[in-house]
Formats: C-alpha cells, sequence, structure tokens
C-alpha cells in the first residue's frame, strides 16, 4: 500500500521545530507492514489543498499533521472537508470534550476553540485525549470533481506530538491494521551497533551473507561517531539469523542493538560481573564519566571521576610521575597508561579508564596532530594495562564524544575479552 505524510507547519519550513512526527510515523508503521513513500512539509495555510489533491490517486493512505487547532491558519479540517464535499457539522459529543476540558482549566469556549468541534460528515472522530483538537479520519469517498476517482484513506492529527503519539497509538494504529488486513507483509526492522570499523569494511564482510537471508531482506548502513549501525528488515527468523552472522562476524566489536548505547552495555556487563570503575580524564573533560551516569543504576558501577587537565593535576591527583610528562609530554602512551594505573590504585575500583589527546584546533604538532587521543585501562584482572592510540579528525564537540565511545568500548572488550585487549 503506498503511503504519503504531509507535514503542515510554518515553523517546520523556518527550522524553529524540528519535524520529529516523520521519524515517530515511520517507525511506528512498519510494524504495521506500512512504509512511507512519499513526504512533504508545507506552510500552514491554503497549500494544503494542493498537497491533498496530489496524493489522490496515487497514495492508498494519507496521514497529515498539524493545523488542526483553534487559530485562523489551522484550516486543514476545512479544507479536507471542502475538497471531499463534505459539510462540517457540529459534533455534540466532541463539544461536550472541548468544553470540559476548558472548564477544567478554568476558560470559556470561544468562537475559535468551538471551531474545533465541527466535524465533516462522514468522518470518524479520533479523540483527544490530550488536546482539545480532535483527530479525523476520512474513508475512501468518490472525488466531488471526478467520482470515477476515490480518496485515499485520509488521516488528519493534530501537530503537538504529545496529542499525535497517544492518538496514533490508541485510535490511528487499530484502523491502520484493518485497512492492511492481508494487504501488506509484516516486517520488523533490527539495528545492529558495531564499534571501531568503517561503514565500507563492515559492509564487505557481511553484506553477502545478509543477502542471502532471503530476496525480501532488507540491509542499510549508517555511520555515526566511532560506530557503524547495521539495519536489517525482514521477518523474526530473518533478523534473528542476522544476529548472528553480525556477531559471529564481529565477535570483538558488534556491541549493541536496536536503542541500546555504548554506555548502556559497559554498565550492563560491569553490573553483571559485579565490577566497578573509576575515570581518569584530560581531553574528554568528564565525558566518559557524564555517558556513565546518564544510565540509571550508574552508582552501583561507577567509583570516581576524575577530570586531571593540567598536568600538576595528573600528578598530585593520578600520581603521574613528573619525569613522565617532561619526557613524553601530557598526550602520550605512557602518561595514558600511568593515569590508569594511577586511578586504579587511588580508587580501588575493579577497571580503571583514562584519556588523554589534542581536541584541537591548535596545540597539535607534526608528531602528535590535532586528533591524536590515548585511552587506557587498567585492571585488577591479572592482565597488563592496555593503551590504544587512534586518530580522531573531528571538530571539538564530536572529538570528545568519539573519544569517550572509545575508551568505553576498550573497557567493554576488557570486560568481555580480558586476553585479546592486552599488549
Ligand atoms: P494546536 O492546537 O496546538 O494549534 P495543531 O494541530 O493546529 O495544534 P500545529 O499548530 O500545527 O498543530 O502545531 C502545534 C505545535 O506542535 C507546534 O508549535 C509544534 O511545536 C508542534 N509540532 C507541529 N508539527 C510538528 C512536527 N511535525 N514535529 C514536531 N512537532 C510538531
Amino acid at each position: 500500500m503506498h503511503l504519503e505524510i504531509i507535514n503542515t507547519g510554518t515553523e517546520l519550513l523556518l527550522g524553529n521545530t524540528l519535524n520529529t512526527h516523520l521519524a515517530y510515523l515511520g517507525e511506528n508503521l512498519l510494524p504495521l507492514g506500512l512504509r512511507v513513500d512519499r513526504q512533504l512539509c508545507i506552510p500552514d495555510g491554503d497549500i494544503i489543498r494542493t498537497a491533498l489533491l496530489e496524493t489522490v490517486g496515487r497514495a492508498d493512505i494519507v496521514i497529515v499533521t498539524g493545523g488542526l487547532g483553534p487559530t485562523s491558519d489551522d484550516i486543514t479540517r476545512e479544507i479536507t472537508a471542502g475538497l471531499l464535499g463534505l459539510p462540517l457539522v457540529e459534533n455534540a459529543e466532541v463539544f461536550d470534550r472541548i468544553q470540559e476540558r476548558l472548564r477544567r482549566r478554568h476558560r470559556e469556549m470561544n468562537t475559535n476553540t468551538r471551531r474545533q468541534a465541527m466535524v465533516p460528515s462522514g468522518s470518524i472522530v479520533l479523540h483527544n485525549d490530550h488536546g482539545t483538537a480532535p483527530g479525523l479520519y476520512f474513508p475512501p469517498l468518490p472525488m466531488p470533481e471526478n467520482p470515477a476517482v476515490t480518496s485515499p484513506h485520509i488521516f488528519l492529527l493534530p501537530g503537538p506530538p504529545r496529542e499525535l503519539k497517544p492518538m496514533f497509538t490508541d485510535a490511528v494504529e487499530p484502523l491502520l491494521r484493518s485497512i492492511c488486513a492481508g494487504r501488506t507483509k509484516l516486517a520488523q526492522m533490527r539495528n545492529f551497533h558495531i564499534c571501531g570499523l568503517g561503514e565500507s569494511e563492515v559492509a564487505r564482510t557481511v553484506e553477502t551473507a545478509l543477502l542471502a537471508l532471503g530476496d525480501d531482506i532488507e540491509i542499510g548502513y549508517c555511520a555515526r561517531l566511532s560506530e557503524v549501525i547495521v539495519r536489517v528488515i525482514g521477518n523474526a527468523e530473518q533478523l534473528e539469523a542476522a544476529r548472528m552472522i553480525i556477531a559471529a562476524s564481529f565477535p570483538m566489536r558488534f556491541f549493541a542493538e536496536n536503542e541500546q548505547t555504548m554506555e548502556e552495555t559497559v554498565v550492563e556487563l560491569l553490573k553483571k560481573f559485579g565490577r566497578t570503575v573509576a575515570t581518569a580524564e584530560s581531553c574528554t573533560g568528564g565525558m566518559i564519566a557524564n555517558r556513565i551516569t546518564n544510565v540509571p543504576g550508574a552508582s552501583s558501577v561507577l567509583n570516581e571521576a576524575y577530570v586531571t587537565y593540567a598536568n600538576d593535576a595528573k600528578i598530585s591527583l593520578l600520581g603521574v610521575p613528573p619525569a613522565l610528562l617532561a619526557e613524553h609530554g601530557a598526550v602520550s602512551h605512557e602518561v595514558c597508561e600511568a593515569m590508569a594505573k594511577g586511578c586504579l590504585e587511588r580508587t580501588g575500583a575493579t577497571y580503571a579508564l583514562s584519556a588523554t589527546g589534542i581536541a584541537g584546533p591548535d596545540g597539535g604538532s607534526e608528531e602528535k596532530p590535532v586528533g591524536t587521543v590515548f585511552i587506557g585501562v587498567a585492571a585488577h584482572d591479572n592482565h597488563p594495562p592496555t593503551v590504544e592510540k587512534h586518530f580522531l579528525n573531528l571538530d571539538r564537540l564530536s572529538f570528545k564524544q568519539a573519544a569517550s565511545i572509545l575508551a568505553l568500548d576498550l573497557l567493554r572488550r576488557r570486560l568481555v575479552h580480558p586476553q585479546s585487549t592486552v599488549g
């Protein structure tokens, strides 16, 4: 079935408001076997008429968002009714609901709010428990100007996300299920997260095996900071087989599925093994600890977090030998290792993570250009500390984000495969 979305709202085109409805609807339509074939974003006003007319004959289902409110630019309801030749009639139940909502807020009904109780005859009201404007569903109807042509199933949904989302789940989803019954193939999507490899390397390694899972399987790749997401769309068996292929192809690098973050994975592993961590950060400015503390329950795994930006702090708080700093510089394998070891000794945590690097834009040299970062892990696990050198040619904030993810990944690999991260 061909589904289109029309998002209305001048603020969306001015860049004041991010169009989150598209992402929300796209994600929630997929489990119903529906894909968004086309999306249009238009300003408030009369242009909705042309936009809707264009979908007739092309789309089976159209979802329109926004423009159902009480102000003069909210005309989606009136225009849709006009296009389909449906008279607007005041709906007593909607009127009562609006009045009750206003009464609870000690506000009076006026002509503008009353407009929202006008319902095109033949449409189905989708009640709004979180706002005044109801949504509307129009089943396919012969077009007044050419009765041989039928309109698509049209849904009008309110703009505010806190109103649209519950209305979608409570009212739109069941209607779509019955419209689609037997006409769409149910599909699921899973995202597999892989850290520390490039997009093309990931694709080269798994693509043939994944495509062999069936003609209907869909694969996509998305490069993020320090990670690549492999998106697979298929049935439940295909997704499980895809997971096994990815896990076997990247035993060290595959770390999470769907929305799970690196920090959630690390906290989960620390909890599972009953271990703790402390951090000694320089260039990441506390971002490693910040990520860990974003995860609920972090207090049971994070002992202490140092931000030792100046050399003096590295010496006094972590016990980094001044001679080491003088000989190798603060951004070096040796200092990174000493930071992790010092942190481990001082905190009593099972693991200590360290990071030191040059975020830029100044401070680089030929030997250590801007973007150079060392990350280290020391542990009470009978293995020596590990230090890795990375080069992250990124802006300052992205550098910190990427370095903090790589540091957490180093800890993750140490937790799961202590032998392989040594040396
Ligand atoms: P209202 O009764 O609030 O006027 P409405 O149905 O007329 O509801 P709009 O006026 O179009 O909706 O939008 C109301 C608010 O909802 C916008 O100011 C914006 O913050 C939010 N909104 C609208 N469309 C979107 C969207 N596509 N993505 C995210 N937020 C949106």
